[in-house]
C-alpha cells in the first residue's frame, strides 16, 4: 500500500492551511465546493482521516468510520434537495489526482452520460 502524503492538497484543506469554500462540516467528514466544477454544484466529500483512495478507505477504515462517513455524504445530499451522482476515482488511471480519498458530488442540471 502507498504511503499517504500528509501535504496533499485535501490534508492542507483539513488543517485549514488553505482555504476551502464549505458547504458542511460534522465529526467525520469535510465537504466543500471543487475549485473546477464539472456541474453547476460540484463538492467533495473528504473524510477527516487520512486514507489515500476509496480502496484505501474500505479497507483500513473500521465499519463505524465508513458507515458514518456515508451517512454524512447522505446529510449533504439531503441539503441539495435535487437529483445528484457520487463518483470517486480510485488511482491514477480513473482520473484520481489528489490522494486524500474523496467523493464528488454533482448536481444542478440533467447530467451527461458517465464516460
Ligand atoms: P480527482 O481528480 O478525482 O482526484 O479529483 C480532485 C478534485 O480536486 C478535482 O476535481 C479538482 O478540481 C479538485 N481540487 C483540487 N484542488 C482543489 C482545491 N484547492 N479546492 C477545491 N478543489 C480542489
Amino acid at each position: 500500500m502507498n504511503s499517504y502524503d500528509k501535504d496533499n492538497v485535501f490534508a492542507k484543506i483539513l488543517r485549514g492551511e488553505i482555504p476551502c469554500k464549505k458547504f458542511y462540516e460534522d465529526q467525520t467528514l469535510l465537504c466543500f465546493e471543487d475549485i473546477a466544477p464539472a456541474a453547476p454544484v460540484h463538492l467533495l466529500a473528504i473524510p477527516k482521516l487520512p486514507f489515500n483512495d476509496y480502496n484505501d478507505f474500505i479497507t483500513n477504515a473500521t465499519p463505524d468510520y465508513i458507515s458514518a462517513f456515508f451517512k454524512s455524504i447522505g446529510e449533504v445530499t439531503k441539503l441539495l434537495k435535487q437529483d445528484f451522482r457520487l463518483i470517486t476515482n480510485n488511482g491514477g488511471n480513473s482520473g484520481q489526482t489528489v490522494f486524500h480519498f474523496h467523493v464528488h458530488i454533482l448536481a444542478g442540471k440533467k447530467l451527461s452520460s458517465l464516460l
